[in-house]
């Protein structure tokens, strides 16, 4: 991390419109669904808030019975019995709405969190191309987090203070309208200076917060590289760079204190000063005549309750805030409407023939815009053939495989599986009628029968078994002491690179399509899975039309055709035969051995 974050960065992505609160209602959409739960925990808070105002109450009258000698200890025990009851339901009140709202925060987050991934998955591929990964894992993990902690609570906290602060104000009034209407008076300065202190210290932090990420910046990276530091007797250097960053964030982080020192000092003194006023004005009431001193009591605990629900809403005025830059970013994914999108009727395809042809086709990457990565590319598979694409390397041969898939849509030309225009045709249903093996096959977390099975969740063991021994990656699976339910990934058996790509060709022959793409390895396997892979490729490609991204000699000699790609036009193609004898781009390719030769 080369450059500090600062905290409101994290908020708010650079170049974000500026946060609304509003958009936190589109929240509530989510809790329609539990409208029931949602309304009780409300009552609940509003008769626990509500019922927290009757303390001064009484307060005011133990202090008037007993002050004024009156009363007798008998009224006195029945109004303890009578607090304590509130207490005690009021405590069975908080738990429950405590339950309910938490409830409701987990729901909300739950449902949420599958959406946005739901919607994610579904996006193109330019999408992820043009964002870092961690990004998005973190908009799942983090921002989803920060929408819990809102609903679950915030939501609750900001109606309880509320609920206290207005009612707060009403008992005031009821208590003593002259008072009340002298501290309507002295609150709206006291707001404005927290406000005035809370913005400058949140900027402040951020300053402190930056500087300190460039200490741990330096520390990480000297540390990381630190044989090139001392290699080139840098340490003196690096220390004195480190002494000065330090001091930098012991500035930054000592007039933080001093502002947050004034802030205290200046609120407790402006606190003190209002407690004092209403003392002294009240007093001279109770001289009067005109207030008792259970009255005065009970005017100066809801004048407490207020302050402090007031103190409540500006803390919680942050976390809205950052709840308001979560959910903002979480609905810019919800809101996305994938551009590649089903077409409004697509057409039926027709039965597979495994027949693929690209014509004309021209097609630059949003993102590099500078040169396209194909040029007005035209090739034609028939059913069961093979067509091999070489070229070297940044040719364009994956692009042209993404076309085939619609990963991305041609910017001109047409790409046409068994005579229909990809375009015209469900993403799901084109999909289907492809299999593709990769280079690097990618395996999933999960069981070996969940990765061969995975292009065909429904096949039974036996299917499984049957694709796995053709692929010849049955015997080294019925080696693991659990078979076909080894767990491989990160928290299983780890497997070579040959067995990985059988298991990816086990995939591809469960999935059985007319039409295959086969990115080939590059990798070199050694001689025996080699021919392993070799055989069972040649199995999978049996009665089918596959389009090889070749780089083996082997398959391209086989091929029924060779298309020479080169700076993303086609520039040959033809036999091997034929392609050598010429002086073109092909034989280069072959001499300088960047087909490999697998013989
Ligand atoms: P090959 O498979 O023949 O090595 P590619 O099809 O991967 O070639 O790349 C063709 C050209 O497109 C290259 O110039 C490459 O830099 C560019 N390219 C590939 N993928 C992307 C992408 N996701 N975004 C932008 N440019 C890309």
């Amino acid at each position: 991390m080369a450059r500090g974050r600062r905290r409101d960065d994290d908020e708010q992505a650079p170049g974000a419109p500026p946060r609304r609160l509003g958009v936190l209602a589109r929240l509530l959409p989510l809790l329609r669904p539990h409208r029931g739960r949602f309304a009780l925990a409300t009552l609940l808070l509003l008769i626990g808030s509500a019922m927290t105002l009757v303390y001064p109450q009484a307060a005011q009258r133990a202090i008037d019975a007993g002050l004024s000698g009156g009363g007798s200890t008998v009224q006195l025990d029945q109004m303890a019995a009578v607090v304590v009851v509130v207490f005690v339901v009021n405590a069975a009140l908080t738990w429950a709405r405590h339950y309910l709202m938490s409830w409701l925060g987990e729901r909300v987050v739950a449902d949420l969190r599958s959406r946005v991934y739901e919607r994610l998955l579904a996006q193109p591929l330019a999408y992820f191309h043009e964002r870092p990964s961690g990004e998005l894992t973190g908009r799942l993990a983090a921002d989803v987090t920060t929408i819990q902690s809102i609903v679950g609570s915030e939501l609750s906290m900001t109606l309880r203070e509320l609920v206290t602060l207005l009612g707060g104000i009403g008992m005031m009034l009821v208590q003593s309208w002259s008072l009340t209407a002298a501290m309507l008076v002295i609150l709206p300065p006291l707001i404005a200076t927290g406000f005035f202190f809370g913005k400058k210290i949140r900027k402040r932090s951020g300053e402190v917060q930056d500087r300190l990420a460039e200490t741990s910046a330096q520390v990480q990276e000297t540390t990381a590289a630190i044989a090139t530091v001392q290699a080139f007797r840098r340490e003196v250097r690096e220390v004195a760079r480190y002494g000065s960053r330090v001091e930098d964030f012991f500035i930054a982080a000592t007039k933080l204190a001093s502002l947050r020192g004034g802030f205290i000092a200046t609120m407790s003194l402006l606190g003190w000063l209002s407690t004092a006023a209403m003392l002294w004005l009240g007093a001279r009431q109770i001289v009067a005549g005109t207030m008792t001193a259970g009255e005065l009591t009970a005017f100066l605990l809801y004048t407490t309750m207020v302050a402090f629900a007031l103190g409540g809403l500006a803390n919680l005025w942050g976390s809205l805030q950052a709840a308001a830059g979560a959910t903002q970013r979480l609905f810019d994914i919800l809101d996305r409407v994938p551009e590649l999108k089903d077409p409004a009727s697509p057409k039926p395809l027709p039965a597979p023939e495994g027949r693929l042809q690209l014509q004309d086709v021209t097609f630059t990457y949003p993102t590099r815009k500078e040169a396209p990565a194909l040029s007005h590319v035209s090739l034609h598979i028939d059913p069961g053939e093979t067509v091999a694409v070489v070229g070297r390397s940044g040719a364009g041969k994956s692009t042209l495989a993404s076309l085939v898939y619609r990963f991305f849509d041609v910017d001109d030309g047409r790409v046409l599986v068994d005579g229909v225009d990809v375009r015209d045709v469900a993403l799901r249903d084109l999909r289907g009628r492809l299999a593709i093996v990769h280079q690097e096959p990618v395996l999933f977390s999960g069981t070996i029968h969940d990765n061969i099975a995975w292009a065909r969740p429904d096949a039974s063991r036996d299917d499984v078994v049957a694709a796995a021994k053709r692929a010849h990656a049955h015997e080294f699976t019925a080696g693991f002491a659990q078979g076909y339910d080894t767990v491989i990934g990160e928290r299983g058996v780890k497997l070579s690179g040959g067995q990985r790509q059988r298991i990816a060709i086990a995939r591809a022959l469960l999935a059985d399509p007319r039409l295959l793409i086969l990115d080939e390895a590059t990798s070199s396997l050694d001689g025996e899975s080699e021919a392993l892979v070799h055989d069972a490729l040649a199995t999978l490609m049996k009665g089918r039309s596959t389009l090889v991204i070749a780089h083996r000699l082997s398959t391209v000699k086989d091929a029924h055709r060779i298309v020479v790609l080169d700076h993303g036009r086609v520039v040959d193609s033809g036999t091997h035969d034929a392609l050598v004898k010429k002086d073109g781009v092909y034989r280069t390719l072959v001499e300088h051995q960047l087909v490999l030769a697998a013989e």
